[in-house]
């Protein structure tokens, strides 16, 4: 095995191997370990990661991970700490092999009480911070720290990918923020509560979602208020995710002047591939929607 592994060019050797919850994450540690990780994601694009199967091939590629990456913040509670559990691999059951991208950054929508009759309220706060590039930045350096520690020998190496791929990722990112500025003070009806990073990074407006409280499916009282709230409130778009079904977005823009628009969530959904085509996208398909809506 050593003599074969000194007869490889360095490339073809992946160091370290993830497993990932989330496409995000995925790619994340793909764009930042290249050829020195193979990765693999627990997740397809547009699957709910709120709820999944912890089934038998996701447990044997916990038994082989080297790092299991995921969202955490509570994102996985219901079937990480199973899946951790059945893959008996004490390398990933905690730091360094489990790593939780956001854990890593400060999350918004923290609450002051933990009350059930909230519904699928996080204690962490609000999850889903993967539409905010620059959280996405700080998961970033502290995940190549982190590879680094893991893989001694390729310290330096993902140290200088990182730095690489953060200069072109901040380029990119300021040019879709110059983009992004017509949608500055777009007031917002999201299906989940699942964008509210997207909103504090372009500036629209957070307005309310279509669930009543966060994971519980929208309900015809709710529904109606929400017609008041559009006018009120002037919300232009209603954002929902394929999986979230398009019944309860389509029946409000049905009633009022605001329009449902279907949005990609993952890298990996409506032909997007790296985060930074994710963000463009997403960026392209308001842009449109408001044009079209209004224009
Ligand atoms: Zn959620």
């Amino acid at each position: 095995m050593l003599i074969l592994g000194a007869l490889l060019p360095l490339s073809a050797q992946a160091s370290v191997r993830i497993l990932a919850c989330e496409p995000e994450w995925a790619e994340l540690a793909r764009e930042v370990g290249g050829d020195l990780v193979d990765v693999k994601s627990a997740i397809a694009p547009g699957q709910d990661a709120h709820h999944i199967q912890a089934r038998p091939s996701l447990i044997s590629q916990v038994r082989r991970a080297d790092m299991v990456l995921c969202n955490g913040a509570e994102l996985e509670i219901g079937w990480l700490p199973v899946l951790l559990n059945r893959g008996g691999n004490p390398a990933v059951r905690q730091a360094p092999g489990l790593f939780m991208a956001a854990d890593q950054v400060s999350r918004l929508e923290i609450p002051d009480h933990l009350d059930r009759a909230d519904g699928d309220v996080h204690a962490k706060g609000n999850p889903h911070v993967h539409l905010d590039p620059r959280r996405v930045e700080t998961v970033a350096g502290k995940l190549a720290e982190r590879l680094a520690t893991l893989d001694p020998a390729h310290a330096q190496q993902y140290r200088d990918q990182q730095a690489q791929w953060q200069q072109q990722f901040d380029a990119q990112i300021t040019q879709l923020e110059q983009k992004a500025a017509p949608l500055k003070g777009l007031g917002l009806i999201t299906h989940h509560r699942d964008w509210s990073y997207l909103m504090d990074w372009l500036g629209m407006r957070r307005v309310d979602e279509l669930e009543p409280k966060p994971g519980l499916p929208p309900t015809p009282a709710h529904l109606a208020a929400l017609v008041d709230t559009v006018k009120k409130q002037n919300v232009s778009l209603i954002l929902y995710r394929p999986e979230n079904g398009s019944d309860a977005s389509k029946w409000l823009a049905s009633r009022t002047s605001a329009c449902a628009v279907e949005m990609p969530f993952s890298p990996g959904e409506k032909g997007t591939t790296t985060l930074v085509s994710l963000y463009q996208r997403i960026i392209d398909t308001l842009l449109e929607a408001r044009e079209q809506c209004h224009g």
